[in-house]
């Protein structure tokens, strides 16, 4: 990712950079979700064929290595072959999603299914659907199999506190590189240090004149917020220990066109959690205020048409314009937004590679507790549906174009129809052209991404090929992964398709022979659709990140002394069972320390909890972990010190692992 001061050789995603949202999608993207025109027969692809179709892939090779019957074994080959790619376009509208008990997102996504031509179940199914599409969470619906596009505990896992905790441990480990979150504290826990925090800064700075805001936990649509501008006017009132808040930094200079504050809402698509896979959504939705904005003072701080952006506030104000056009109005697309940006000459391109670095580190923070949850609904070995979910990103640009994470949703608005009021307190919906452009083009790429008859094709694939167009050469890409860059020949001049292999793949002189077999290409409705919206950034920037990567080895150790399946806390047995596997008990800590340690943080942790299960929580354990590092080692950075003491633990359990792999064999 582009970072500020980077030499031009040193940036990572420079191609990132060169295609903010609003230019075309690249054509080797567009083609690795288009529709493979032909299969290449190597020697994967015929181990891999099942029965028959195995039996006449030797049929034909034994004809083509005889050379006798040649053209009779073409033809038979082309028949095969032209039967297995009619039968896979059948097979491809056969792709069946129940719709149940998708909600809100039925509308948008029964666009999406008509547009894929796939099997909708609305009433649900007895037999198994390939995809369930869930409108609040993955426990919707019983699910043992398919895919559900939700993951179990997202919900939890992304309210504002546990939010704000993820990032407050990133922060620690991570200063530099987290702070696109802007500081909070969780009351009431802590609002002694948020009162003294502040206090600090203001007398070592006295110009210092900050704005506050309050969000209870578990809110959305901008409920129960207020702005403060002292610390002393936390509403401390009954209300507060029932609702737990996050007080947090008002960014008191946005970046403001027509005057008026905006947030991005942009779609990003965790399709896998192992291997993290990441897609962003390149269109978005800026949802604007209604009223001008001006910097907080005690008298404007009531104004929430001025100061919060929420669509389902704003929507009562006097001024909301709704309008179908994307670049007007007070909902507009993020490339119309990038546009104007980039009119007034900011970096745009700088911007887009920012707000890939914000999400894929947001998730990184993420990506612990979900696994807990994960491991906890579908524990390892045990048949289960895999998941994949939506979440909307709501980003703040400040002044000068930094981008800024307010939140992240679950459940993201997938509605396609706008409210309004005909009369006081009476509202009537029409249609919304802006929402359902952007939301049905998520819902569409994002069900083309997790197709599971593609994900078989890719399986049973060695090499696919595609035809462009008539005026433009073939493009080729191949199942080692190789971008056209890698690829052993260039893309030929010449418009007629032709063959090009990576250098893993058979000759080219086979692959000419194969490519005369080819039969004509099904007409697929994907071949209809536009170029997919949704762009991948992890695994593709994965190097960048990976020192992140940290809170997920030491959230593994966390899994694997759970013990018992299906929970999601550390008992005192399995603190125990870790300190002693990994030999941390020393002359300077006794296992009676390890069992103070475990008590005291546990005890804390479920004080603070709002579900009061017993145990030791991740984000509990994350902080006993960081303190017995901090205890064991002396360098500067609390970084290393994690860092040193994870590798510890991975060496010792990896050797322990080995010794008892010898005595099991003694
Ligand atoms: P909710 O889930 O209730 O919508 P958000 O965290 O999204 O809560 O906050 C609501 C709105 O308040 C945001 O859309 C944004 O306009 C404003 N807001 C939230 N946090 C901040 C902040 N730290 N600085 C400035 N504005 C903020």
């Amino acid at each position: 990712i582009e970072r500020a001061g980077m030499e031009p050789a040193e940036m990572g995603p420079v191609r990132e950079a060169e295609e903010p949202p609003g230019s075309p999608a690249l054509p080797a993207e567009a083609a690795q979700d288009g529709p493979a025109v032909a299969v290449l027969p190597g020697k994967e692809a015929l181990l891999a064929a099942p029965g028959r179709e195995r039996e006449q892939e030797r049929g034909r090779r034994g004809a083509d290595a005889q050379g006798s019957a040649r053209r009779s074994a073409r033809g038979r080959a082309r028949r095969a072959s032209s039967r297995r790619s009619g039968g896979e376009s059948a097979r491809r509208s056969g792709v069946t999603v129940d719709s149940s008990k998708a909600k809100t997102s039925l509308d948008a996504l029964k666009i999406s299914l008509r547009q894929l031509r796939w099997k909708e179940f609305p009433l649900g199914r007895r037999l198994p659907c390939d995809i369930y599409w869930h409108g609040v969470s993955f426990h919707d619906n019983n699910i043992f199999s398919g895919q559900v596009n939700k993951f179990p505990g997202m919900t939890e896992t992304v309210r504002k506190i546990t939010l704000s905790r993820a990032m407050k441990t990133m922060k620690d480990l991570f200063p530099e590189e987290f702070d696109f979150y802007p500081r909070s504290w969780i009351l009431p826990e802590e609002l002694s240090l948020f009162v003294e925090e502040v206090r600090t800064k203001k007398d070592s700075d006295p110009s210092w004149k900050p704005t506050f805001i309050v969000k209870p936990d578990g809110g959305c649509q901008g409920d129960g917020i207020y702005l403060i501008k002292d610390p002393g006017d936390t509403r401390l009132t009954g209300s507060i220990q029932s609702r737990p808040a996050v007080v947090q930094e008002y960014l008191r200079q946005p970046l403001l066109v027509d005057e008026l504050k905006f947030d991005i809402r942009l779609y990003v698509l965790l399709k896998s959690l192992e291997p993290l896979e990441i897609y962003i959504a390149k269109e978005g939705l800026c949802r604007f205020c209604t009223e001008p904005y001006q910097e907080p003072t005690v008298k404007n701080l009531h104004q929430v048409f001025m100061h919060l952006t929420n669509y389902s506030l704003n929507i009562h104000s006097g001024n909301f314009i709704h309008s179908d056009s994307v670049n007007t109005g007070s909902k507009r697309t993020f490339s119309s937004i990038l546009c104007r940006l980039s009119s007034l000459g900011a970096d745009v391109r700088k911007l887009w590679s920012d707000i890939i670095s914000l999400v894929i580190k947001t998730i990184i923070a993420l990506m612990p507790e979900l696994k807990v949850y994960y491991q906890s609904d579908i524990p390892a070995g045990k048949p289960g549906p895999t998941c994949f979910q939506i979440l909307g990103f709501d980003i703040l640009l400040t002044k000068d174009f930094t981008p800024k994470l307010l939140e992240v949703n679950a459940n993201p608005s997938m509605r396609i129809e706008h409210e309004y009021e005909v009369s006081p307190g009476v509202f009537q919906t029409v249609p919304s052209p802006v929402d359902e452009e952007v939301k049905v083009a998520v819902i569409r790429d994002t069900l083309r991404l997790v197709d599971p008859q593609k994900k078989k094709r890719k399986d049973t694939q060695l090499c696919k090929l595609q035809c462009v167009s008539p005026t433009q050469a073939a493009v080729a890409w191949c199942s080692h992964g190789r971008g056209l860059d890698e690829m052993s020949s260039k893309v030929p001049p010449e418009p007629t398709p032709s063959v090009i292999l990576c250098c893993r793949c058979q000759s080219s002189e086979q692959a000419r022979e194969a490519s005369e077999e080819l039969p004509a290409a099904p007409k697929s409705p994907e071949a209809a659709l536009p170029s997919p919206c949704l762009k991948q950034v992890f695994p593709k920037y994965a190097t960048q990140f990976s020192h992140l990567l940290l809170v997920d080895r030491v959230a593994a150790l966390f899994i694997r002394f759970l013990g018992v399946r299906g929970t999601t806390k550390l008992g005192p047995t399995g603190f125990r069972t870790f300190i002693r596997n990994c030999r941390l008990s020393n002359s300077n800590f006794s296992m009676a320390a390890a069992d103070i340690l475990y008590i005291d943080i546990t005890r804390r942790w479920n004080n603070m909890a709002i579900e009061k299960e017993s145990g030791m929580c991740l984000q509990a354990f994350m902080e006993a972990f960081i303190s017995l590092a901090q205890k064991k080692y002396k360098f500067p950075k609390l970084q290393d010190k994690v860092s040193r003491l994870t590798e510890l633990c991975e060496s010792r359990l990896a050797a322990l692992h080995r010794q008892r792999l010898v005595w099991g064999c003694g």
